[in-house]
Parts: structure tokens; C-alpha cells; sequence
């Protein structure tokens, strides 16, 4: 395999978080069970064989490498990916896909999909993906990947089985749709985007932003931009349900070592265990 981009990774019950994610020099993920890439501001090599992206929002950091991402597939002779965005960005992403095929003579086959908050995408049987807004400088969208199973309604269960078929049999519907919010990734966001949404909070793995945590940065300047700070993780410290919380989208003007020691100090103990810091 080619080792083209930085990765990190980490395993939580049966899925594997792979991605970088670095403000204004590319984030980019993959979940390969999940068969899903969350933004493409870089394009790993190995990201190649996944068939679905979901881009949060059209910043460059995000979204560069789509060209070069639907370009390899392509020569690899795979299927055309489906890439999803927010609708506004759709026409100009289909422009920039068309004048890269003019400067590269390779056809820029792929279907890219719109969405707003409040869609619903169906991945498989098993996998629904919802979309929510979040709060940044252009538009700008999370998404939540649910698990999902068929359980037999509450009022039918401890029924012998022949008479659960027979209600089948006459057209009753038994079972109900059970979800469980499994991955969340917020992309760039101010806290309005966590707060705005619940499951956020519920998911198993959140994948969010910190971009900013010294104290003298201000806060109102940061969430005008769309971003979050150490401050809103830790005011938020008893709303995360999540088995673990991935902090990513650190500034560059931080060193990793700066990172570590500033926020592992200040978190407190119910955090400390289930935060990873994406350095
Ligand atoms: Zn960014
Ligand atoms: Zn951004």
C-alpha cells in the first residue's frame, strides 16, 4: 500500500477510526466497516477502495482532494463514488469537477448528492445516516451513522412464536425499527452545532473539533468563526454520553505536546478516560 498522507487510528467495538485532521491543512476520515469517508481535504491512498463520502462543508481543507479522490478511482477502474454535501455546494463542486476534467482529459465520473439538515440517507439494511446543521462561516452540515435492528414490539414479546406468525401472517405489523447513534462527525463547528442536535451527544464515538484551547483566545471571535474552544468542551463535560469523544482540528500554531499538556491537565476526570486528542 502506498503511504501517501498521515493516518491515525483507533479501534472501538468492531470499527476502525482512521484520518487526519489538522485546521486549515486537511481532515479527512474513514470508518472502512462503516464503508464511509467523512471529508476529503486529503486523499489517502488506501481511501480509494470506499465507495461514499460525506463532506461537511466546502472549505478547502476539506474538500481538495475530491478531484483526485474520484480521478483514482476511476483509473483503478472502480465504480464512480457517491459523494454528499451541502446542496448550495453541489453546482460549484460539479463545475470544478468539469474544468478538472478539461485540464486532465480523465472523465470525472461520480454522483454527487445534496443534502440539508433533516435528511436521511440509507447506507444498508443495517446503516441509516442522519443530517444535522452545525454552525460555521459557510453552509455547513454534521452527520450521525446509526445502527439499526427490527425488535419485535413490547406488547408482543414473551408470545409463543406460531402465534407471533399468525399476527404476521394476517398483516400485523410485530417488530419496530430500533436505532442506536453509533459515529457522529460534527466537522468544523461552533458549540451551536453539538447543542442544536442530541444524538451528538449520544453517539458512541463523537468526532469533533477543538480547534482552539490557550486561554487568552476569545471566545466570541471563535465561535464567529465556527469553531469551538477547551472552554465549550469543558462546559459541556456532563452532556457527552459518548464511550468516546475524538477532539481533532487542532490550530497549527500548537505545538502537539502544548496540546496534550494543556488539556489533559484540565479536563476533568470523567473525560479523561474516553477523549483521544487527534494529534
Ligand atoms: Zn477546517
Ligand atoms: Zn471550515
Amino acid at each position: 500500500m502506498i503511504d501517501n498522507l498521515p493516518l491515525k487510528t483507533i479501534q472501538h467495538k468492531g470499527l476502525t477510526i482512521e484520518g487526519y485532521s489538522r485546521a486549515a491543512v486537511q481532515s479527512y476520515w474513514r470508518i472502512p466497516e462503516l464503508k464511509l469517508c467523512f471529508d476529503l481535504g486529503g486523499s489517502p491512498w488506501s481511501f480509494a477502495g470506499t465507495q461514499t463520502v460525506f463532506v461537511t462543508h466546502a472549505h478547502l481543507d476539506h474538500l481538495a482532494a475530491v478531484p483526485v479522490y474520484v480521478a483514482r478511482r476511476r483509473m483503478m477502474r472502480m465504480e464512480p463514488p457517491t459523494i454528499y454535501l451541502p446542496e448550495e455546494a453541489v453546482p460549484t463542486v460539479r463545475r470544478i469537477l468539469d474544468l478538472w476534467q478539461r485540464l486532465d482529459r480523465g472523465r470525472m465520473q461520480c454522483e454527487l448528492i445534496g443534502v440539508k439538515p433533516g435528511d436521511e440517507v440509507q447506507l444498508s439494511r443495517e446503516h441509516v445516516v442522519t443530517v444535522f446543521q452545525t454552525k460555521h462561516t459557510v453552509s455547513s452540515v454534521g452527520y450521525v451513522v446509526w445502527d439499526r435492528r427490527k425488535k419485535l414490539k413490547s406488547e408482543y414479546q414473551g408470545l409463543p412464536g406460531d402465534q407471533i406468525r399468525d399476527l404476521r401472517l394476517s398483516g400485523t405489523e410485530v417488530s419496530e425499527e430500533v436505532r442506536i447513534p453509533i459515529v457522529c462527525y460534527t466537522g468544523d463547528t461552533a458549540p451551536a452545532g453539538l447543542d442544536g442536535y442530541p444524538p451528538v451527544y449520544e453517539a458512541q464515538v463523537l468526532i469533533t473539533e477543538m480547534t482552539f484551547f490557550r486561554p487568552e483566545h476569545r471566545k466570541e471571535k471563535i465561535h464567529k468563526f465556527g469553531h469551538m474552544h477547551l472552554d465549550d468542551i469543558l462546559a459541556r463535560a456532563d452532556r457527552f454520553q459518548n464511550e468516546r469523544i475524538l477532539l481533532a482540528h487542532f490550530s497549527t500554531r500548537y505545538h502537539e505536546n502544548q496540546i496534550r499538556r494543556a488539556v489533559m491537565n484540565r479536563l476533568p476526570e470523567n473525560l479523561k478516560d474516553r477523549v483521544v486528542l487527534w494529534l
